[in-house]
């Protein structure tokens, strides 16, 4: 036979090697994973936790975590864990040196830091600096939408050209960056390593009434409605941050929204609206008068109501 069948080495892509990666072997190295009815759970490895929240799908090839909201892929998953862009993941993954040769272990996470660092702001500096052409606006109308770019930006979001994501500053209570979240335009997101889980927080005056939202895009929303909103990663996490900054800000009232999606507590294994039981446990420890927003159970976040159409006055008749 003629050489012509020798196979020409071939350029790793997301789909070779996400074939030969699969989600659980990739993710077992930084975290045990156990079995569990249809999925495999185990204690997340982007954010501190004691108790298991975050699951391994063998059928999608993917991950969530119930605790910090990271999701994604093999790619996106050994793009978190050791900061390489998407082409080094393929290479990685392809190379199958993946927990063998590349062995940047997680390490127990520090205590979030009390006071600003400097490294961080430095970081995020020069990624909001360089992303002034705001190129990244381009995927926006499909992938995000329903808000302003005004509002977008107020919330520092920054577009990483050599990433290819969306670069959002977390902050604690004393508006400190203490962390980033990635965040990619097909809705994948993670938590770069070694940093810390906080808040969105807008760069516009405070006001007295203040909403707390479920991740940046629907704070976004709410900015872009002349609402005066803040933003936490995942309905579990940051409630004691939310209470210090309210307090410290004299919020005279608290409107939490959560998502509305229903989904199966990997403990419990019921379906579960886990929005509305963290925003009772957060309502519980705040202090200050606090309602909770109820959307109708086909809109699900805030995003895809003002998206539906509706207006600022239809939303805030859900304030029960
Ligand atoms: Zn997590």
């Amino acid at each position: 036979m003629s050489s012509t069948l020798i196979k020409k080495s071939e350029q790793p892509t997301a789909q070779s090697v996400k074939e030969k990666n699969p989600i659980v072997s990739v993710v077992s190295p930084y975290t045990k994973l156990l079995k569990e009815h249809g999925y495999w759970l185990g204690l997340c490895p982007f954010h501190e936790e004691s108790d298991p929240s975050f699951c391994a799908y063998e059928d999608s090839q993917r991950y969530f975590c119930f605790g910090c909201s990271a999701k994604g892929d093999v790619i996106t998953f050994v793009r978190a864990m050791t900061g390489a862009t998407f082409g080094e993941a393929l290479e990685i993954l392809d190379g199958n040196s993946w927990g063998h040769g590349v062995t940047i272990a997680v390490a127990k996470l520090p205590e979030p830091p009390k006071r600003v660092s400097e490294k961080l702001e430095l970081q995020y500096q020069k990624i909001f600096d360089s992303s002034s052409k705001w190129e990244g606006y381009k995927y926006s109308a499909e992938s995000i939408g329903g808000f302003s770019f005004e509002a977008w930006k107020n919330l520092g979001a920054a577009w990483s050209d050599s990433r290819k994501c969306w670069v959002l500053p977390f902050r604690n209570a004393a508006c400190e960056i203490i962390g980033f979240q990635y965040r990619f335009p097909d809705g994948d997101k993670y938590t770069l390593k070694k940093t810390h889980l906080g808040l969105f927080i807008p760069r516009v005056p405070v006001q007295k009434i203040m909403w707390v939202a479920e991740g940046a895009s629907d704070t976004a929303t709410l900015l872009t409605l002349g609402l005066y909103a803040i933003g936490k990663p995942s309905v579990k996490c940051c409630n004691d941050m939310v209470v210090e900054f309210a307090h410290a800000h004299n919020i005279e009232r608290i409107i939490i929204c959560v998502d509305n999606d229903a989904k199966e507590n990997p403990r419990t294994k019921k379906m579960e609206r886990i929005g509305l039981e963290y925003s009772e446990k957060l309502s519980a420890k705040i202090g200050i008068e606090n309602s909770l927003l109820r959307l109708p159970e086909e809109f699900k976040d805030v995003r895809a109501f003002i998206r539906s159409g509706k207006t600022r006055a239809e939303l805030e008749k859900l304030i029960v």
